[in-house]
């Protein structure tokens, strides 16, 4: 691999080694070859042609379909020290014509820019102007009408590419691609197929669940208050259900934001804002909602309501854990959802599609219903190929008992048939079961049947519950009038006559996918201020897996903060010394919290020693600076001028014990030290009064070996 591609990966982005995929793409494109590459949402594509950029001399172009997108992308990597703009319709003119001379002028190594602009001829004379040496397209997948985001813009990009007077390389990059959208790219934009980069579409970090016969709302509320700190999605498939469950969690108490076309721009904005910036933690939106969202700490993904196909499911639930921590992505099934979508299909216009829609619905109903590994469903959909079993979905990790339930199905299929056929709802039928003595079901005579109260242990929740529970497993069908009838299908009368049993697992228990750790509290906490002040998302300053590595490495250093993974030399330089002493003063209070050993991501060290932060505070010190002094003049804690000074210890600098300890505080130490004997410092720490640091008994013991 690019040595220097390696190089800048640890230098802007502080990750030690590429993913899978990545340095075969980047490789690819250095080569100066045309290339399509395929990897799952959050698998690093930004990377595969972000870097390129850094190598290549001139300005890479970027399409990209979403205005949202763009303006996080270019903030990461302003933030990484990279030059980026982007230029859409969000820009007046005046600035859209700065920017360009500033990329005329070379001052960029990426400019984003909306397929839309190629459609302006002035633009693409513009362009002309540019040293270009590979444009990159973003979503690739929206070139194909096969695709499920089709824009008509997107395939002007190949006359594009032609005209500009030196050919660039082109890397088009997409995540959901079946072998025919793969195809059509390729078509489209003259890349040979062979020159395909295609990982596999597993996400090894999301586990897969499909819950039914549950009651939805509670499974939800439940759900959302045992992972309350974490952010999520809940996606909803009708502008008045996104309304509707809104309204609900708001009064549970759960702050949640929304998210639909319904609402004005300006409402819209907000309540995303609110969602990137980590100050509402839930998203009940509508599949408007995300495409432009590169958020990388989504903690889970629930779609409340069937979607319409596996592509879009994938690409939604993909939303999730982009930052490669463990996150759940879970379906919410119900048989009538079905009936929504089929509905849905059949009003819309496009009649030649219908066959095409209906099949893929299918496919989606058939995910529901798998009881084999949901991950191994998803990758052969996508791909043809067989994985092995995930381990991690909900079917691999299914160990709830089921009971046979043959007995209480054959009460119910009897109920309603007795009832009448598509005549009345679930619930009546269900009030019928528990013996209601509901006016309407007296007025009707249901009292008399041989079928009422057969139930009568039972909440009428409950029945209501278990009848839905036979309509997922298609005993019961939902007949769509000006309200829902149900009836028994030809599956029930089966059972019903004694022929086949019914099996119900016991209810799921909710997971908790986040982890209590109070100093990630912190650490979120003091990325939540930077960010802030920067007037960016959160995860633009640092993602949620950094801020793991900060607790399990506990770096209390410059030099130790350098190894944690996503920290790079400029963001290292810039936010480094508030995450540092937030995690020193942690480590004051907490002195039996250690830094663990063997964290997955061993980053190998940097090749340079970066900012000679500690010399600094050295010449001070060689001043007669005290410890407060230095630290008021460089603006920095105390606590990290204290570890300036340690570090120049090590390096064998000299630092005299009598500057740094007071006078009466020396004997104390000494007599601790002989007392709890030198070996650990926190029993050391526990013979002496409070205002006693470890960073005092740090400089004792190292004068005491030295000396000795
Ligand atoms: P995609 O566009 O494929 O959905 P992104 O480019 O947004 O994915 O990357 C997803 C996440 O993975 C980002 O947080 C990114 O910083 C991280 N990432 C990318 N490459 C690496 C790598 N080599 N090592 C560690 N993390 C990486
Ligand atoms: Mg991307
Ligand atoms: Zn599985």
């Amino acid at each position: 691999m690019n040595g220097k591609a390696l190089e800048m990966l640890q230098k802007h982005y502080g990750y030690s080694a590429f993913r899978e995929g990545q340095d075969a793409a980047i490789s690819s494109v250095l080569a100066g070859t045309d290339t399509l590459c395929v990897m799952p949402t959050g698998g690093g594509k930004s990377i595969c042609y972000q870097i390129p950029a850094l190598v290549f001399e001139g300005t890479t172009i970027v399409i990209s379909p979403l205005i949202s997108l763009m303006k996080d992308q270019v903030d990461a990597l302003l933030q990484a020290g990279i030059p980026a703009a982007y230029i859409n319709s969000s820009l007046s003119g005046r600035e859209a014509a700065d920017r360009l001379e500033t990329a005329r002028q070379g001052g960029y190594k990426l400019l984003y820019i909306a397929p839309e602009r190629l459609e302006s001829y002035e633009f693409m004379e513009e362009l002309k102007e540019l040293q270009i040496p590979m444009v990159a397209i973003d979503e690739a997948h929206c070139i194909s009408q096969w695709g499920h985001d089709f824009r008509p813009s997107y395939q002007r990009i190949q006359r594009m590419t032609e005209a500009l007077p030196k050919k660039p390389i082109v890397l088009a990059l997409t995540a959901t691609a079946t072998p025919k959208v793969r195809e059509d790219i390729c078509r489209s934009l003259q890349i040979q197929e062979e020159n395909t980069v295609l990982t596999g579409f597993e996400r090894e970090n999301l586990s897969f669940t499909v819950v039914k016969g549950q009651d939805r709302l509670r499974f939800l509320k439940d759900y959302i208050k045992k992972n309350e700190k974490e952010a999520g999605i809940i996606y909803a498939a009708t502008r008045k259900n996104v309304d509707q469950l809104y309204e609900r969690l708001k009064k549970e108490g759960i702050q949640a934001g929304r998210y639909h076309a319904g609402m004005s721009d300006g409402d819209r904005m907000s309540e995303q804002e609110d969602f990137l910036q980590d100050r509402t933690a839930v998203m009940v939106a509508t599949s408007a909602f995300g495409m432009g969202i590169d958020k990388s700490n989504i903690r889970y993904v629930i779609h409340f309501q069937l979607p319409k196909n596996m592509e879009s499911y994938y690409q939604e639930a993909g939303r999730a854990g982009r930052d490669g921590l463990d996150s759940e992505c879970i379906v919410l099934y119900s048989s009538q959802d079905v009936q929504v979508q089929r509905f849905l299909i059949d009003q819309s216009s496009d009649r030649s599609r219908m066959s095409q829609e209906l099949e893929k619905l299918q496919g989606m109903v058939d995910y529901c219903h798998t009881e084999k590994c949901l991950q191994q469903f998803i990758v052969r959909y996508f791909d043809s190929t067989d994985i092995p079993p995930c381990g991690r979905c909900g079917n691999c990790t299914d160990q709830r008992e089921s009971e046979d339930v043959t007995k209480d199905a054959q009460m119910a299929l009897s109920c309603i048939i007795r009832m009448g056929q598509k005549k009345f709802g679930k619930s009546l039928a269900a009030q019928v079961l528990t013996g209601s003595k509901n006016k309407k079901i007296l007025d009707l005579g249901f009292n008399q049947l041989p079928t009422y109260g057969i139930m009568k242990e039972r909440t009428t929740k409950d029945a209501t519950e278990f009848i839905e529970f036979l309509i997922s497993q298609e005993l019961i069908a939902v007949e769509h009038g000006t309200y829902p009838t149900i009836y028994v299908r030809e599956e029930g009368k089966a059972v019903l006559l004694g022929n086949g049993t019914v099996r119900r697992k016991e209810a799921l228990r909710t997971r908790e996918v986040s982890q209590d750790d109070p100093l990630f509290e912190e650490l979120r906490a003091v990325r939540k201020d930077i960010a802030g002040k920067e007037g960016v998302p959160p995860f633009v300053i640092f993602g949620d897996n950094a801020l793991k590595d900060m607790c399990a490495k506990l770096p209390e250093t410059e030099e130790e903060f350098l190894q944690v993974s996503g920290v790079g030399e400029h963001k290292l330089a810039k936010y480094g010394q508030p995450f540092i002493s937030a995690i020193q003063s942690f480590k004051k209070e907490h002195p039996e919290r250690e830094a663990a050993t063997g964290t997955k991501e061993v980053k190998k060290p940097a090749k340079k020693p970066v900012a000679n932060s500690h010399l600094e505070t050295f010449a001070l010190y060689q001043e007669n600076l005290t410890i407060a002094e230095i630290a008021k003049k460089r603006e920095l804690s105390p606590m990290t001028i204290e570890n300036h000074l340690l570090q120049c210890i090590q390096e064998g600098r000299e630092i005299t014990m009598q500057d740094v300890i007071p006078d009466d505080i020396l004997p104390q130490i000494e007599a601790a030290v002989n007392e709890a004997g030198p070996e650990r410092l926190k029993p050391i720490k526990e013979l002496l009064p409070d205002e006693v640091s470890y960073f005092m008994i740090k400089v004792y013991l190292h004068a005491m070996r030295t000396t000795a």
